[in-house]
């Protein structure tokens, strides 16, 4: 469904990405991993082209975009690339004036055109898939940090996007809310949702992702089943990782 191939990543002289080739395949949950600072929401964000590549393509879908393309014909791909791929970020960044069911109808009427009616019907599927169906006439103040988070990947879901990126979604929760959350990503996955997700929740990547992908320095050192990426790592970067994750 995704394939990513050769993408470089610089901010002035510093160069992030390093040549990353990926491919996530339809219904595949991918968690990357990998030390701080080492380029993975920039990657994430380079996916959906919030951040321009300095080389390399991003193809998604029959969607192909290009670090060479400029103007219309790029502005044409962002939008086809756009409305293919949701993303949850750490801040879940909910409307705090309109409710929890205008949070999640909003974007399908405003960006997408759907009618009314129908994207409050779409709207009550997902609340209902992230089980908060029963908080539609709340506002985001009214929620705990993991309930705006479920309605933010609810709101997500709700775009009819072919792929989600999520970025450490759960990082800044307390650690009681932690689990719900993940149990949300999980029942997602199980659906058979295609899902991208950065996380230092090790248990997650562990027990969730059917692959799981170790970046440093901008590289992909390492990728594989999650449990041979944990038992067996190749590299001692990776096992040094996990010694100081555990
Ligand atoms: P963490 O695990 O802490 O979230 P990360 O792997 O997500 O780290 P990135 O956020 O991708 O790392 O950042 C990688 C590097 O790129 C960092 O050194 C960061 O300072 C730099 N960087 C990211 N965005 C920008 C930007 N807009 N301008 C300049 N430098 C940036
Ligand atoms: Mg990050």
């Amino acid at each position: 469904l995704l394939h990513l191939s050769g993408l470089y990543k610089s901010f002035g002289t510093n160069e992030i990405l390093r040549g990353i080739d990926l491919e996530v395949h339809a219904g595949e949950t991918v968690a990357i991993i990998g030390p701080s600072g080492t380029g993975k929401s920039t990657l994430l964000r380079c996916v959906n082209w919030l951040e321009k590549p300095s080389a390399g393509e991003v193809m998604l879908d029959g969607v192909r975009l290009r670090a060479e393309m400029t103007g219309k014909e790029e502005q044409q791909a962002i939008r086809a690339l756009r409305s293919r791929v949701g993303m949850v970020f750490q801040q879940y960044n909910l409307w705090p004036h309109f409710s929890v069911l205008r949070n999640v109808t909003e974007g399908q009427v405003r960006v997408l055109g759907t009618d009314p009616g129908e994207a409050k019907a779409k709207a009550r599927e997902f609340l209902a898939r992230v089980r908060m169906e029963d908080f539609e006439d709340r506002y985001p103040s009214q929620l705990s940090g993991g309930q705006q988070q479920r309605v933010a990947i609810a709101r997500t879901l709700a775009m009819g996007p072919r792929l989600v990126l999520f970025d450490e979604v759960t990082s800044a929760l307390d650690p009681e809310l932690v689990g719900e959350v993940l149990e949300t990503m999980k029942q997602l996955a199980d659906d058979g949702l295609t899902m991208l997700v950065v996380t230092h929740e090790m248990g997650f990547a562990r027990r969730v992702a059917d692959r799981v992908v170790f970046m440093n320095g901008g590289h992909i050192a390492e990728q594989g089943p999650a449990e041979v990426v944990f038992e067996n790592p190749v590299h001692d970067r990776t096992r040094a990782f996990f010694d100081h994750v555990r």
